[in-house]
């Protein structure tokens, strides 16, 4: 039995949030709370599922909007964020340039530098270190059924941008080159922004990678 994967494409720039289930135990995680916490949460309780962790790809402010609405809810949640990353967040994740505040007290207590492990019930999922577009960006990957989580890092035909602070467009391709291409090729890519991919297709039909 597999992993129900429920994408919600929340707030201004359009982020994808994934709220990622195990269909038997309907315990579930939310892979970046991009926006409109409220929403989130009845998405959750509609399937009857059972939050157990967040987790982020990276820290920038579309990522995590919607986090400090669910946090009020379920205060003692595990929340999962790469120690690089840690500066970026507690500045408000790049938001101070959009004119934007971002209410959120909440912590991480889960460091993807200290935990390379995930569990959604009873599956494992790797945490693979993909830095580039922010210092400490990671990505999820389940290896049963091929399937990636991979933030701003490489999308349908494009890759993440890294022009913003801390970016680094030679880590980028090297994260994408040596953490991504050497996936499966079958490996579907489930992306912060736009439609979701595969490794097999991107390594094909993507200008930005040669
Ligand atoms: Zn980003
Ligand atoms: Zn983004």
């Amino acid at each position: 039995m597999g992993l129900i994967i429920e994408k919600l494409t929340l707030g201004m720039l359009e982020t994808n949030c994934y709220i990622v289930a195990d269909e038997i135990s309907k315990s579930c995680v939310i892979i970046d709370p991009a926006w409109d916490g409220d929403k989130i949460l009845k998405k959750i309780s509609d399937n009857q599922w059972t939050l157990s962790e967040i987790w982020l790809t990276h820290a920038h402010f579309d990522h995590f909007g919607g986090l400090g609405k669910i946090m009020e809810v379920q205060p003692h949640i595990g929340l999962g964020l790469h120690s690089l990353d840690l500066d970026l967040y507690n500045d408000g994740g790049g938001s101070k340039n959009w004119g934007i505040t971002i209410e959120n007290n909440h912590q991480p207590n889960i460091f993807f530098d200290k935990t390379q492990k995930l569990n959604i019930d009873s599956k494992t999922i790797d945490v693979l270190f993909v830095p580039g577009h922010s210092p400490g960006h990671v990505a999820f990957f389940e290896p049963q059924s091929k399937t990636l989580f991979g933030g701003d890092v490489l999308f349908k035909q494009g890759i993440g941008r890294t022009d913003l602070e801390g970016g680094n467009y030679n880590q980028l391709i090297d994260s994408i080159k040596n953490k991504f291409l050497i996936l499966p090729d079958e490996t579907k890519v489930y992306p912060g922004h736009g439609l979701h991919t595969s490794i097999s297709l991107e390594k094909t039909n993507n200008p930005f990678i040669f």
